[in-house]
């Protein structure tokens, strides 16, 4: 990957709980009471970890952006 992740974004109505983020990079992502994933901790792991978080998930509720603002992942 060459851009830097900059920001995290979880579509918490896209959400539903399945926790491989939380698998993955359980540094940055948590489930929280409603069993929705948050981001505990934007730097809590590599950017290639984040990103192969945000692979793992099934209903691609992980976004991703670079420090320009740009949508890195899902790719649009
Ligand atoms: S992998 Fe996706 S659906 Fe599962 S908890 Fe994480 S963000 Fe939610």
């Amino acid at each position: 990957m060459t851009s830097k992740i900059s920001k995290i974004h979880v579509d918490r109505d896209l959400c539903i709980g399945a926790a491989p983020c939380v698998t993955v990079a359980p540094g940055v992502f948590q489930l929280d009471d409603e069993n929705k994933a948050i981001v505990v901790d934007a730097t809590g792991a590599d950017d290639d970890t984040i990103l192969l978080a945000a692979q793992s998930c099934p209903v691609q509720a992980i976004v991703l952006f670079d420090e320009q603002g740009n949508q890195i992942y899902p790719e649009v």
